[in-house]
């Protein structure tokens, strides 16, 4: 493996939600130099709960590669204990517990929300938990500004949180309310990287409430389609299913074809390549490719279901090819 300089600009930049994101960034840690792999990573999921700023995306990133992460849920932190979530019940009631913080990822959240006080930008507190944490990549929030998305739904308006963990994405959704616009601070060293990486890939994330936070800030679809020769996107539907979540739902609410076509679609004026789920190969493969290439888009089949670190490794040593 090539030996970088610390300050070299990374090459691979990842934009990502949490635990679909999460699979392909462990895939390209676990096979590259772990410096030449930058995430910019959704922040619209970030909630306030009990006065503790968590941003639950990056969280997942980080505790994956810092190899943390609890290995049957994919998200909070392996062996944690529940005593301080069961201790504010007494005070807040029952229920107050929806959002299920342990009491090792609770020190994340006050560390975070300690240092955003004293006036840290937020890019720099995660540095400074990535370092801590002996991260080797570079992690960026999308924005420095707390701009949470919501969800217009049958049962009103919620966060998104509410929607996916309170409500497990039972409600509706009539709206998406994204958080981000031309005011957010973007973090500092994000357009240089961008601009110099060699690879822009879109994580196979869901597209509209993972990816679309971070697209909804002008700069992020403005540098996409400046550097669309380098944008690759992966699917997150395999054969018409979403490995897990409420994309498929999503998708059908937004009048979107439930495909991993209709998510090539949706992405089409700032990717050049594609890569789809090469079960989806039932008959003829040039056919395929060319329904993608008359979009502009560079189609490869490649088995996206990354299910051991393997295949993790394998998905994102191909990507990192083409
Ligand atoms: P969240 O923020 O935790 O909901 O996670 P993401 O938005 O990053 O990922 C959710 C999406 O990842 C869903 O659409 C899943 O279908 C997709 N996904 C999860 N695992 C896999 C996988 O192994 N392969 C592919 N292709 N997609 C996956």
């Amino acid at each position: 493996m090539e030996k970088m300089q610390d300050n070299q600009t990374p090459k691979y930049v990842i934009f990502s939600g949490g635990i679909g994101g999460a699979k392909l960034i462990e895939g390209f840690y676990e096979s590259v130099d772990p410096r030449e792999i930058a995430v910019i990573s959704n922040t619209g999921d970030d909630i306030i709960q009990f006065g503790l700023r968590i941003c639950p995306d990056i969280d997942i990133v980080i505790y994956t590669l810092s190899n943390m992460v609890n290995k049957k849920h994919l998200w909070g932190l392996e062996g944690d204990t529940f005593s301080c979530l069961n201790m504010l019940k007494t005070f807040y009631g029952a229920g107050a517990d929806w959002f299920h913080i342990g009491d090792k990822d609770f020190a994340t959240h006050i560390y975070r929300t300690e240092m955003l006080k004293k006036g840290y930008k937020l890019s720099n507190v995660i540095q400074n938990i990535i370092d801590k944490l002996k991260v080797k990549c570079q992690i960026f929030p999308m924005a420095e500004e707390y701009i949470p998305t919501r969800l217009e739904t049958d049962l009103g308006t919620l966060h998104f949180e509410e929607y996916f963990v309170k409500y497990q994405t039972r409600p509706k959704i009539r709206k998406i309310i994204y958080g981000g616009s031309n005011d957010v601070m973007i973090p500092e060293k994000i357009d240089s990287t961008l601009s110099q990486c060699e690879k822009i890939i879109i994580a196979p994330s869901n597209p509209f409430l993972s990816i679309q936070p971070i697209l909804e800030i002008p700069f992020y679809k403005e540098i996409l389609k400046k550097n669309k020769k380098k944008v690759i996107a992966v699917t997150p539907i395999i054969k018409g299913r979403a490995v897990k979540g409420p994309t498929i739902s999503n998708m059908k609410s937004m009048g979107l074809e439930p495909t991993s076509w209709g998510v090539a679609k949706y992405y089409q004026e700032f990717i050049s390549k594609y890569v789809f789920d090469e079960s989806e190969v039932m008959a003829d493969l040039d056919i395929i490719i060319e329904k993608y290439r008359k979009c502009g888009i560079e189609a490869f089949p490649y088995d996206t279901l990354m299910n051991s670190i393997k295949k993790k490794k394998m998905l994102a040593t191909f990507i990192a090819r083409l």
